[in-house]
């Protein structure tokens, strides 16, 4: 059997006619940038995500960084992320001039720790990042409640959890205003780039539009420096056809993740996903831990299954990051996440047989 780490060849096949009549639709319209189809894209998110408005952008570092920008980070402040997050994170503070601040995440849930984040707000902290990670919900009760009692804005990076929510709230409802990627293989995936902010405030959704777009309300009349950041037509009107699946992958998402826990529990030497209680988890990773990390994964890629690494190297070690002048071992619980962490193949589609081969290749390797 072969499986590979991700595949669209069942949720392509699901879509295919409507996908092919829309993007007719599209091509006879004549109407290549900021149409009808992104107003529409637009409005059905906003009502997804249960926010007044969303704006669509071109992708989720884009739609972090415009959050940010709107917001009025700049040079000389603090943005609090997680230490275990993906690059785009921390890129979208460093864009604005601020400087990005890690915390240590949960060491169980892997999202970002209430108390740490407290720990580590200073007199120059802006704004915190929750990021809802592998596709499970932060803690945004605790974390609202924080934030609110400091004074920190919330901006949400939800580039993994479309659909989640904690405590039947929405992911991307939580912060001033949020960021989401569409990138291909996210659960709601453009055949693109894409993105979009989500936000209750209409003053902060119009900064927005206005800065995605040259910086201008009014065609040739520029207020700011602005940027093209728009979100792509062609992409609006594929998406809109997508967000009516989403629920439903989603929910072949926790049934995968259903069949690999049960099994894969009995087994020892292996850490499985936890769940925070409240929060819901949508499964863009269906993420394990094993010291034997390298050795597994070598396994697996020998029986034809493909897996990944979210993500091998956090931000703090990364080269990009070095002139903030940390070592290994300053953020430990993010570097053993990095060390022992293993994403198995999850995506709609993947059948429940599909999902014994991988427990049962699994348990070979620890037998
Ligand atoms: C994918 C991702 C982003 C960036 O999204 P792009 O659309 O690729 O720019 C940001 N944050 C996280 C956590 C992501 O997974």
């Amino acid at each position: 059997m072969k499986i590979p780490f991700l595949s669209f060849a069942t949720s392509n096949e699901q879509i295919r006619s409507e996908i092919f009549e829309n993007f007719q639709k599209f091509f006879d319209s004549k109407y290549y940038i900021l149409g009808n189809g992104v107003a529409a894209f637009e409005k059905s998110f906003a009502a997804y995500s249960n926010t007044e408005h969303c704006v669509g952008v071109s992708n989720g570092l884009d739609a972090l960084f415009l959050s940010l920008k709107v917001l009025g980070v700049g040079p000389g402040d603090e943005v609090i992320i997680p230490s275990n997050t993906y690059i785009a994170t921390a890129l979208a503070v460093s864009y604005c001039g601020a400087t990005p601040v890690f915390t240590e995440p949960d060491p169980e849930s892997y999202n970002i720790d209430p108390s740490n984040f407290e720990r580590s707000i200073t007199s120059r902290t802006k704004a915190v990042i929750p990021v809802h990670l592998y596709g499970q919900c932060c803690a945004m009760e605790q974390i609202m409640e924080i934030a609110a009692r400091q004074n920190i804005f919330v901006v949400e990076d939800n580039a993994q959890a479309q659909g989640a929510s904690f405590n039947n709230k929405p992911t991307g409802s939580f912060g001033t205003v949020n960021g989401i990627s569409f990138y291909p293989g996210k659960n709601l995936g453009a055949f693109g780039d894409a993105g979009a902010i989500t936000t209750n405030s209409a003053e902060i959704a119009e900064k927005v539009r206005v800065l995605r777009n040259y910086g201008s309300q009014k065609k040739y009349y520029n207020e700011v420096i602005g940027y093209n950041m728009r979100l792509d037509e062609l992409q609006a009107v594929l998406l809109s056809v997508k967000l009516k699946y989403l629920d439903g992958w989603n929910k072949e998402r926790q049934q995968i993740a259903e069949w690999y826990t049960q099994r894969l529990s009995r087994l020892e030497g292996i850490i499985l996903p936890f769940i925070t209680p409240g929060a819901s988890h949508v499964f863009h990773q269906y993420v394990i831990r094993t010291e034997k990390r390298n050795k597994l994964q070598e396994h697996l890629q020998n029986n034809g299954i493909g897996t990944l690494i979210h993500y091998p190297v956090p931000p703090h070690l990364q080269n990009a990051y070095k002139d903030l002048g940390y070592k290994k071992g300053d953020f430990p619980v993010a570097e053993l996440i990095a060390d022992t962490c293993l994403s198995l193949p999850i995506y709609p589609g993947l059948t429940e047989s599909e999902a014994g081969y991988v427990c049962e290749i699994i348990e070979s390797f620890f037998k």
